[in-house]
């Protein structure tokens, strides 16, 4: 069976560029019938916070990024203590005890003489004398002891993958305070909870290597890799900055609507073309990795706005209701109501400001060479009850009363109706105007 997983750290609130990694985990593991794992990475406990638990949780909800189950690493330490007792007795995991300015000096020292600054694995050379001295002065960390052999893998979008592991420092999988590190945490869950596929950023290739080796010497079976690029602002420019502003809450708040964030988050970077989509099934279904490019992915909040507008246009009433009656707006002039503006508004926001128009009237905007125009035009407005049929009856009155015909005629009734020169259909907007407010 096809298990993937998302596994964010509860350190801050998912934005745009973990949105990705959820989604695409999320597909993967739906269009197979597989199963989808949250797992809260949550090993360091200053930085994880339980409000983002919940708040990672609401997110994902919100969008309907439903998972299986939820798994947490903090409740998981004796299974990270077991594979680090398992690596050290074969001998695949070594105390060291250097400092991060030591760390530094050796790493200055390696470039200087045109070597790659790997870590140059001092601590193995130590006795067991030498440790405990080291050990009562500051205290050992451990790092997993690379087989320095190349290692490879087929990566799911990179495609042929080959990291030589002497290029790469032997990964501290344990901190001086015991604290287990991601690198060694990641796999054991990964392995023991059967995850067939990881997708994450590219960032993690380095990870990935570290990784299977590990993976590998716990007797585990080493899931298919795939590492998609890594989104950028809409010119090329890092979105790390950014981010705080392009979380989930915030485009939430901003009213985007979550099935055009997921059809645009699902193609970019892919060779398909983005296309809405307004049910989770279609999504899941059109999904493929292997379209997905290399290229560094250019994100821009804004296309978030007119795909938010294509969506809500598409939306029966049922969609809007509850903000329609929220309002205010008499359940039986909902559905009118929703037909006079759902192509004239972004957000769901946007409903309120036609309402107000609608109840409460417009600020009349007037051109001075249109004065006594309206004002003639006004009087002739059909007694009664406005139908559909209103807007024509009048509008072919004042003509003819008037002389005025096209734009000259229809535009100066909308602004002194509306306050704008554009907006819905007339004939469908007068009866509304009519019903709603009180004819003296
Ligand atoms: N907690 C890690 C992160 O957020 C998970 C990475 C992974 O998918 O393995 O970067």
């Amino acid at each position: 069976m096809t298990v993937t997983r998302f596994a964010p750290s509860p350190t801050g609130y998912i934005h745009v560029g973990n949105l990705r990694t959820a989604l695409m985990n999320f597909l993967i593991a739906r269009k197979a019938g597989g199963e989808f794992i949250l797992r809260i990475d949550d090993t360091d406990p200053e930085r994880s916070k339980e409000e983002y638990v919940d708040a990672i949780k609401e997110d994902l909800e919100w969008l309907g990024l439903t998972w299986d189950r939820v798994e947490r690493q903090s409740l998981r330490l004796e299974r990270y203590e077991a594979a680090a007792e398992e690596l050290r007795k074969m001998g695949r995991f070594y105390e060291v005890f250097e400092t991060p300015t030591e760390l530094d000096l050796k790493r200055k020292k390696q470039l200087n003489m045109g070597n790659p600054p790997v870590y140059d694995r001092a601590g193995l050379k130590l006795s067991d004398a030498e440790k405990d001295a080291l050990r009562a002065e500051r205290g050992g960390y451990w790092r997993f002891l690379l087989d320095q052999e190349r290692i490879e893998w087929a990566d799911g979008i990179i495609g042929d993958m080959s990291i030589d592991a002497a290029s790469v420092s032997d990964p501290v999988l344990i901190r001086a305070d015991g604290q287990v590190l991601y690198t060694l945490a990641s796999v054991v869950d990964d392995t023991e909870m059967g995850v067939t596929h990881v997708v994450r950023g590219a960032d993690h290739v380095t990870n990935t290597a570290t990784q299977i080796q590990i993976i590998q010497a716990l007797g585990g079976t080493v899931p298919s890799f795939a590492h998609h690029s890594l989104l950028t602002g809409p010119q090329g420019e890092a979105l790390s900055k950014r981010l705080g502003t392009l979380s989930l809450r915030d485009l939430r708040a901003q009213g985007v609507e979550p099935m055009a964030l997921l059809s645009l988050m699902a193609r970019l970077g892919s060779s398909e073309p983005m296309e809405l989509q307004t049910e989770m099934a279609t999504l899941i279904e059109g999904f493929d990795i292997g379209q997905f490019g290399t290229a560094p992915t250019k994100f821009d909040v804004a296309d978030l706005f007119p795909l938010t507008a294509k969506y809500l246009h598409a939306q029966p009433l049922d969609a809007v209701a509850d903000e329609i009656a929220a309002l205010g707006v008499p359940a039986e002039q909902a559905d009118a109501f929703w037909n006079v503006v759902r192509e004239n508004i972004e957000t769901r926001a946007d409903l309120a400001g036609w309402w107000t128009l609608l109840s409460e009237g417009a600020e009349p905007v007037i051109d001075a060479e249109d004065t006594a125009f309206v004002a003639e035009a006004m009087a002739l407005l059909p007694e009664g009850e406005l139908t559909s049929d209103s807007w024509g009856a009048w509008t072919a009155a004042v003509k003819e009363a008037t002389g005025r015909k096209g734009r000259g005629l229809f535009m100066p009734l909308r602004k002194a109706l509306t306050g704008m020169s554009h907006g819905p259909d007339m004939s469908a907007l007068l009866p509304l105007l009519q019903v709603i407010k009180a004819r003296g």
